[in-house]
């Protein structure tokens, strides 16, 4: 890790998901020596994941753990630094950029903002040991495991029903449960999910546990009923979050383009802007500037072009 006094960086990425590994692998085969910082979640949302399918070469699917150290395999042979730091503040107006890591600072000529936006979770201690057995946030990438299976989605907005609406293709039956009377999905998403003869919903209802950590498979969740304060268990074998996704971009308020939501506001994928007037030397990548397909090989996608961008900036620099 660099010092107040150490050289300055051409690149540095913010993130090691699959997008900031990507962009490593561009930046270090075209010798730009990045620094990767890995913050909280080394390896990104695939690491706390199990069986891939959907990424192109792994026929046979591969765990995600095992794609993630892959990457940064490919990343590291090529030069890249990888550092288990947080960045914990961000100076955009300086120029070079400087970057704070605890009490260590970074100067670099370009940022990779890869950072990422992390699912909301219930934060049961039995549903966090039962994700990717049973218990996901995301529909795209699991529905297909839950074939012929019933399932739970939770949440009461257009996420929770658009991901039920979808899981109806594989799922037999699918329980939407939601916390209030009331939900917040807009009426047209909200009247299609009650027309669906296979969507069945829970009002009032929280969910207690996840049921199945001994045997690694959810087998059905304990529910409580917040008005009857009835308490009982749904025999379910999947269990989807619709609670929406937190973008880790808060320390970038004020300094760069945000949509309401926190998410980067990017053009053709990895521009980013302030007040509207495109920046020069930051770009984004991956989920923290998706909020529409959030995928591993999206994320990726946008991660290369990150780096293709750095790559042609720093050449018009004269670096
Ligand atoms: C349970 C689950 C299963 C999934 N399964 C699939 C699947 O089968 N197929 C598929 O295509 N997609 C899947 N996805 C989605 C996929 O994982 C994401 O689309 C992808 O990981 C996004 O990559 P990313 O690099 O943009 O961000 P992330 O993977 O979220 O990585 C963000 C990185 O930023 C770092 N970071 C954040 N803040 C800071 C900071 N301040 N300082 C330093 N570092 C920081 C984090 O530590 C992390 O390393 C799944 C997601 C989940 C949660």
């Amino acid at each position: 890790m660099s010092s107040t006094s150490s050289p300055v960086r051409d690149c540095v990425i913010l993130g090691s998901g699959c997008s900031g590994l990507t962009a490593a692998i561009y930046a270090a085969r075209a010798n730009l020596k990045p620094l990767v910082l890995e913050g909280h979640e080394p390896g990104g949302q695939l690491s706390i994941t199990t069986l891939v399918e959907n990424f192109p070469g792994w026929p046979e699917g591969v765990q995600g753990p095992e794609l993630i150290e892959n990457m940064k395999k490919q990343a590291t042979r090529f030069g890249a630094e990888l550092s288990m730091a947080h960045l914990t503040s961000v100076d955009l107006m300086k120029s070079p950029f400087e970057l704070t890591i605890g009490r260590e600072v970074v100067h670099t000529r370009s940022l990779i903002i890869a950072s990422g936006a992390s699912a909301r979770w219930l934060n049961l201690p039995s549903e966090q040991a039962l994700i990717g057995y049973g218990v996901s946030s995301c529909a795209t990438c699991d529905g297909f495991f839950a074939s012929g299976k019933e399932i739970a989605v939770i949440g009461g907005g257009d996420s929770a029903m658009e991901e039920a609406l979808f899981l109806t293709r594989f799922a037999s039956k699918v329980t939407i449960i939601n916390r209030s009377e009331n939900f917040r999905a807009s009426r047209i998403m909200l009247e299609r999910a009650v027309s669906h003869p296979q969507i069945e919903f829970l009002h009032n209802t929280l969910v207690e546990e996840v049921l199945g950590v001994e045997e690694k498979d959810v087998r059905g969740l304990k529910l409580f009923n917040r008005k009857t304060h009835e308490r009982w268990e749904l025999p379910v074998q999947f269990m989807f979050l619709g609670i929406g996704h937190e973008p880790n971009a808060t320390m970038f308020k004020d300094q760069i383009d945000l949509d309401a939501d926190g998410y980067v506001k990017t053009e053709h994928n990895v521009f980013v802007s302030r007040q509207g007037v495109q920046m020069h030397g930051v770009y984004a990548c991956g989920d923290i500037q998706d909020r529409r397909y959030r995928q591993a090989i999206t994320a990726a996608g946008t991660g290369c072009m990150a780096a293709l961008e750095v790559e042609k900036y720093l050449e018009e620099l004269g670096r």
